[in-house]
């Protein structure tokens, strides 16, 4: 294989090509051109993120910065489905899927941001902390398990979480000054995790991290169901090579294929799926409109086709130049 790829690069080299060759830039473009069609204006910042401005490295282990001030995350919880409320902030999203039998909260926010946006957020909507039964981390990264730990302390909340990112809390050294979450449930595909009648089915999604968790669950509007698909996993900041690009791909196409029926596509964080921007819009839903989060099936696939092709960006301007 090594001897193969140095064959190639003599041969571009003895042609004088300089920079990529022709056909791989081509190929750039058409994945580039697609990829805009494909997020329209309805996925403007997942674009931006990943076929614009991609990141192109994992973060380091270091501990956290000092919080930012509450004015620039917070913002009021918010009931925007029969079952479904919001307790995140104005970045990054929390979700408290409700049952007879209790609640599953997907995702858990920065640290800072937990006891007020999520605790606090529960309560001001009348739902008790105490009734949540299961804690989904769609991935181990600070903005989104923040809370893992608080949840599992005070509520005894179980937490489910993708084995490679239990052993990436555990491995840390620097990331969790407050403590971590004990390890609990490890996802595995296909495993649906049930209270009551809520029920989230989960997709691993490997890429962004080993362990990304992607999930479907169904929300009532007026008790009219629709299927959501949840992307655990956006950006490129992993070990930005072939094979890895290879498994982030393959996920897309998984969860893509998964959320045939889904009508919904959420993300945590708003910059990929409006979300805050979609509930400041739901005080201005007259009667008989749709639901800002009810974006139809067509779009939902073209979110997955927007990673799926960015990625494709990202893979082919790593193979070798001359
Ligand atoms: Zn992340």
């Amino acid at each position: 294989m090594r001897s193969l790829f140095a064959s190639a690069l003599v041969i571009a080299a003895g042609l004088g090509i300089a920079g990529a060759p022709a056909q791989t830039s081509d190929q750039i473009e058409t994945r580039l051109a697609a990829a805009k069609a494909a997020a329209g204006f309805d996925f403007t910042g997942t674009l931006a993120r990943l076929c614009v401005a991609p990141q192109t490295a994992p973060g380091r282990d270091v501990a956290p910065s000092p919080p930012p001030a509450r004015e620039t995350w917070y913002i009021d919880p918010a009931k925007v489905f029969d079952n479904l409320y919001f307790v995140g902030t104005k970045y990054h999203s929390s979700w408290a899927l409700i049952s007879s039998e209790g609640i599953i909260l997907i995702d858990t926010l920065f640290d800072y941001a937990a006891e007020e946006a999520i605790v606090g957020g529960l309560r001001k909507l009348g739902l008790d902390p105490a009734s949540v039964k299961y804690v989904i981390i769609s991935h181990a990264h600070r903005d989104h398990d923040g809370g893992a730990k608080l949840m599992q302390d005070h509520y005894g909340s179980r937490i489910v979480l993708g084995e490679g990112d239990w052993e990436m809390i555990e491995k840390s050294v620097n990331q969790y000054p407050h403590g971590k979450p004990k390890r609990d449930i490890v996802a595995m595909d296909g495993q649906k995790i049930t209270v009551g009648d809520a029920s989230v089915t989960i997709v691993l999604t490997p890429g962004h991290t080993p362990g990304t968790l992607s999930m479907l669950f169904q929300v009532k509007d007026h008790g009219r169901p629709l299927t959501v698909a949840y992307s655990g996993g956006t950006a490129f900041n992993f070990i930005n090579d072939v094979a890895h690009f290879d498994i982030y791909i393959a996920s897309q196409r998984k969860i893509a294929a998964a959320a045939a029926n889904a009508i919904v596509l959420m993300s945590n964080h708003s910059e990929f799926d409006n979300a805050v921007t979609k509930i400041k819009m739901m005080a201005a839903r007259k009667p008989g409109e749709p639901h800002p989060f009810d974006l139809g099936a067509d779009a939902v696939a073209r979110y997955f086709k927007v990673t799926d092709e960015c990625a494709q960006v990202a893979r082919l301007k790593l193979l070798p130049k001359s």
